[in-house]
């Protein structure tokens, strides 16, 4: 390979804020199209944009958690272009004056460890969505998103291959889900990535010329986007020719980029300070109560899980999602087993994390009845796939179901011989030493007991009436 690989990511991630950035209007995702709009996210003459604080202080601890310096004086300017999902003709966001800037962000990659810096942290809002596919005539403005916060987050052109670039997203991504400071749902295109790739013959100091691939929303595509530039690219400078600077998109159907756009300068924009938005001044005294009531650092919670006795696997799919740690959280503070609650997480809940109605209470009584054998495993997780969306309590279900588990001795004992008798000829032929029939027995005894019995005492008493250890 006679080239180096060059990359900067620009990533938006949706602010878990009540409203919009400069307006009271809901932010909310999936709701009646236009239901959520206000005479300033339409941009109706006359009216004027008030900050949200509470976006302010999510994009502040963004910055803390990724070690930015927290700027005190920040400003909004307006952005200008036309869409039609834009009313106002123009997007407030910042620009050069950031509300952080200068930070970091370390990421392990295969074994190694890549320090990726953070050029910068911007607020901006964000704009609607035009639907294309409800008509084949005309397409549809929705603009329930208009005016939602943002946050985009710049590298410095740190990144070195489509590895680092997935690593760095990925840390990101969970760094900010655990600090609140947004779902990260991107299928719900909270968390975008612009990624901007160029190339150069090892050993150049300058940087090549780069192309963006916009609005890649996968870590998988982005891995893929990254590839495919990196071999055009190299394919164009081989010929001698030169790369074009330009937007392109990412088709995950071919796994190709494609031109978009060329590439507009900043000055294309005009961008002026925004004459209705004071700058923003941090105070002090604001920044040291945003830090006082941070919670711990993605990393502290990392190793407090893993000193629970926690697998990396597990307290990383654990903390992908609030709800599941935080469903993790308050289980572990009503039942002391920091295993089984997350196996029970990760292997049955996540399958419903978008509609838990579960409280962790009931969550936690169902497992006690698991580990005091009142009720098998499969029922169990059936009696979870029921009380996840209606939080009933689970003993209740569990008897008004009739699934309690089978333990008493005696009756299992009496059971199994039913079985025997039923077997002549089985029972003749694991006496004889064929153990292997021994799954054949228990297999008769669960199916006699309706898949009530608990397998453990069958096992165990088969075992003893075989001799076998
Ligand atoms: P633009 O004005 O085109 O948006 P910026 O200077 O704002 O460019 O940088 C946008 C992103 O592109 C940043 O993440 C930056 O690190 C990255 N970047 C800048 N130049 C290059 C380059 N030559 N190759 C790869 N990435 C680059
Ligand atoms: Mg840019």
């Amino acid at each position: 390979m006679k080239y180096e690989t060059v990359i900067g990511l620009e990533v938006h991630a949706q602010l878990k804020t009540n409203t919009k950035l400069f307006s009271t209007s809901n932010n909310e995702f999936g709701d009646e199209p236009n239901s959520n709009v206000s005479v300033v996210d339409l941009g109706l003459p006359g009216v004027l944009p008030v900050l949200n604080t509470e976006a302010v202080r999510l994009a502040i601890i963004a910055g803390i958690n990724t070690k930015c310096k927290i700027n005190k004086k920040s400003t909004f300017a307006r952005k200008h272009y036309f869409y039609p999902d834009l009313p106002k003709g123009y997007q407030i966001s910042q620009y050069d004056e950031p509300i952080a800037s200068n930070g970091l962000l370390v990421v392990n990659v295969g074994g190694y460890e890549k320090e990726i810096r953070i050029n910068r942290i911007h607020m901006e809002e964000d704009a609607g969505k035009l639907i294309h596919d409800l008509s084949d005539e005309y397409s549809l403005v929705d603009l329930n998103r208009a005016g939602v916060p943002l946050i985009e987050i710049v590298t410095e052109p740190d990144i070195s291959s489509s590895e680092e670039a997935v690593e760095y997203l990925k840390k990101l991504r969970k760094i900010l889900v655990f600090a609140g400071v947004s779902d990260c749902d991107m299928e719900k295109g909270n968390f975008r990535c612009d990624a901007n790739i160029s190339i150069r013959p090892i050993g150049q100091k300058e940087l090549g010329v780069k192309t963006e691939i916009k609005n890649v929303n996968s870590f998988r595509y982005v891995q893929r986007a990254i590839e495919y530039e990196i071999i055009r690219q190299s394919n164009i400078l081989d010929k001698g020719d030169e790369v074009v600077q330009e937007t392109r998109l990412f088709n995950a159907g071919t796994n190709k980029t494609y031109s978009m756009r060329s590439k507009e300068d900043a000055h294309d924009y005009r961008y002026f300070p925004d004459p209705d938005l004071k700058p923003l001044i941090i105070a002090d005294e604001e920044l040291e109560r945003i830090s006082a009531d941070l919670n711990e650092s993605y990393e502290e919670k990392v190793s407090s899980y893993i000193s629970l006795g926690l697998n990396n696997d597990d307290v990383e799919i654990l903390l992908s999602e609030s709800v599941l740690f935080n469903f993790f959280d308050k289980s572990l503070e009503l039942l002391n087993e920091p295993k089984l609650i997350s196996n029970w997480i990760i292997a049955e809940l996540i399958k419903y994390k978008n509609d838990v109605k579960l409280d962790p209470n009931n969550f936690v009584e169902l497992l006690k009845m698991v580990k005091a054998g009142s009720i098998n495993n499969n029922s169990a997780k059936e009696v979870l796939s029921k009380i996840v969306k209606t939080n009933e309590s689970p003993e209740k279900f569990v008897k008004d179901m009739g699934l309690t588990q089978e333990s008493s001795e005696d009756y299992l004992i009496s059971i199994i011989d039913e079985v025997i008798q039923a077997n002549p000829s089985e029972y003749q032929r694991i006496k004889d030493g064929e153990e292997k029939l021994l799954a054949f027995f228990v297999g008769q005894t669960m199916k006699l007991t309706k898949g009530k019995g608990n397998p453990q005492i069958i096992n165990k008493i088969l075992k003893e009436k075989f001799n076998l250890s």
